[in-house]
C-alpha cells in the first residue's frame, strides 16, 4: 500500500509512520473486541453477516486496515451521546475547548481525521472568518494562494492541501523558503514523520514563519506515542498542528484533532460543517465521532505508558520465546524514530534455502486461517509484527503461525 510519494528509501519508513499507531494497554487492557484465541477472526457476526473477514492486526494502525479498535470507554461515551440532540457548534466548541484545557494548548477542535485537519487549517489560513472567502474556496481570486512545503516532505496527504485551491511550493534550502515566501504565501506545511530527510528541522521552521509573518502547519497525524507529543509542537511555536484520533489515540476512525492558535481554530470551525457553503462541509464529524475524541484523548492522559510499552516488551520477548526452536531464524526488536513509535520484532531467514519469500510468508498468514497483517514490504529489517494493535493474547497466536508457516515450507524444501 503506497500511502506516500516518498524516494523509495523512505517508503518503508513512512509507509509505516503514515499509519501507525494505537494503544492496547498494560495488565488488563480491554478491549472492545471478541477475547483472543483460536477463531478470534470468526467471532463477529455483525460481520459474518456482511460476509466480511476479520483480521489479527500485527501490522499497526493502517486505515486499509480500519486503523485501531476504541476501548470500551470510547465506544459507551459515543453511544452515550447518540442519544441526544445537541447544537453541533455548541458541541464542536465546547469539546474544543476542553481538549484543548486537558492538553495544554490554546485551542483545539474535532476533525474528520487528520486529513479534515489539514483541510481546514489550510482553510483558516486562507480565509480566516470571512464569510465571502468562506464561501469562495477553492476559489481563490483575491487571496493568498501559496503553500510552501519541503521538497521531501511531499506525500500523499498533501492533497488536503491542494484541494483548497492552492499552488504547493516546493523548497530544499533555507535560502529557498526565504525566497519562496511572499505575499501569496498562507501557510508553510511541515511532515512531522519526515523531520530527518528535509534541510530545514522544525525550529527552524517555526522561526521563520514568525519572523515572516506566515502561519506554520505541522502534521504529526501518526506522531503518538509519545504522549508530549500532543502538546510538543504547540509549544514548539507551531501556528496549527494535525493529528488521526483512530491511530495511537485510539478515537473513532473517523475523527482527529486540530491544535493551535485560538483565532485560526476558530476559522477553521467557521469553514466546517453544519455551515453549508463552506470547503469543510463533506468532512461532517458527528456528535459521536466528537465525544468519543474526547473520551478518548482523556484516557490517552491516564493511560500509563510505561506499563503499556513493557508490556509490548513482554509480548515481543513471548513471540520470540516461540519462535526461537525455528533454528537459523534471525530475530531482533526495533523502534521507529518517529511515527509507529512502539516495539517491534523482525524475522529474517534465508529465503532461498528456506523455499518461501517474506512476501509468500505475509501471503500465507493473510490468507489462511485466522488472518494476519503482517509488516512485510519495503522493510530494511525484514518481515516484522508489533503487538501495538493485537488484542492480548493474540501474541501467541501470531508466533505460533508464523513459526508453522516457516517450518512448513522450509520441511518441503529439504524433501
Ligand atoms: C494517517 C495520516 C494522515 C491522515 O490521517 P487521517 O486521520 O486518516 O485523516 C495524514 N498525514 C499523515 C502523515 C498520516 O500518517
Amino acid at each position: 500500500m503506497a500511502f506516500f510519494s516518498f524516494p523509495s528509501s523512505r517508503r518503508g519508513f513512512l509507509a509505516a509512520s503514515g499509519i501507525a499507531s494505537s494503544a492496547i494497554s498494560a495488565a488488563g487492557a480491554r478491549f472492545a473486541g471478541a477475547a483472543p484465541g483460536k477463531g478470534t477472526s470468526k467471532s463477529s457476526d455483525i460481520y459474518a453477516r456482511l460476509g466480511v473477514r476479520t483480521h489479527i492486526n500485527a501490522k499497526g494502525t493502517y486505515t486499509y486496515l480500519t486503523g485501531s479498535l476504541m476501548p470500551p470507554e470510547v465506544s459507551e461515551a459515543m453511544e452515550d451521546a447518540a442519544k441526544h440532540f445537541v447544537y453541533l457548534v455548541e458541541l464542536q466548541q465546547k469539546a474544543g475547548a476542553k481538549i484543548a484545557e486537558l492538553l495544554g494548548v490554546e485551542a483545539a477542535m474535532v476533525t474528520s481525521g487528520a486529513a479534515g485537519a489539514i483541510l481546514l487549517g489550510t482553510a483558516a489560513c486562507l480565509a480566516g472568518n470571512d464569510p465571502k472567502r468562506i464561501a469562495q474556496l477553492p476559489d481563490l481570486t483575491g487571496m493568498k494562494s501559496e503553500v510552501v512545503i519541503q521538497k521531501s516532505h511531499r506525500n500523499a496527504f498533501d492533497h488536503a492541501i491542494r484541494n483548497n485551491g492552492v499552488r504547493l511550493v516546493e523548497v530544499e534550502s533555507p535560502e529557498d523558503l526565504e525566497g519562496a515566501i511572499s505575499e501569496k504565501t498562507a501557510m508553510m506545511y511541515f511532515l512531522n514523520a519526515a523531520q530527518s530527510t528535509g534541510k530545514i528541522g522544525l525550529e527552524k521552521w517555526v522561526e521563520v514563519g514568525k519572523r515572516r509573518g506566515v502561519p506554520t502547519f505541522n502534521d504529526a497525524a501518526a506522531d503518538v506515542p509519545p504522549l508530549s507529543h500532543l502538546s510538543d509542537y504547540c509549544k514548539m511555536g507551531f501556528d496549527l498542528v494535525a493529528f488521526s484520533g483512530g491511530k495511537g489515540l485510539r478515537g473513532p476512525q473517523c475523527a482527529g484533532l486540530l491544535l493551535g492558535k485560538k483565532e485560526l481554530i476558530e476559522a477553521a470551525i467557521l469553514n466546517n460543517c453544519p455551515n453549508e457553503d463552506t470547503i469543510g462541509r463533506p468532512s461532517k464529524v458527528g456528535k459521536e465521532e466528537i465525544v468519543g475524541m474526547f473520551v478518548a484523548v482523556e484516557r490517552y492522559l491516564r493511560l500509563n505508558h510505561e506499563a503499556e510499552w513493557k508490556d509490548w516488551e513482554q509480548r515481543i520477548q513471548a513471540m520470540k520465546k516461540v519462535l526461537s526452536s525455528s533454528a537459523g531464524l534471525e530475530m531482533g526488536t526495533f523502534v521507529p524514530e518517529v511515527a509507529n513509535h512502539v516495539p517491534h520484532l523482525y524475522l529474517k531467514w534465508d529465503e532461498s534455502a528456506w523455499g518461501i519469500t517474506k512476501a509468500d510468508c505475509a501471503k500465507q498468514l493473510r490468507e489462511e486461517e485466522p488472518s494476519i497483517e503482517v509488516l512485510e514490504d519495503d522493510h530494511p529489517q525484514g518481515m516484522s509484527v508489533t503487538p501495538f494493535m493485537m488484542k492480548p493474547g493474540e501474541e501467541l497466536i501470531v508466533a505460533r503461525r508464523i513459526k508453522d508457516v516457516l517450518d512448513q515450507a522450509r520441511s518441503k524444501a529439504h524433501s
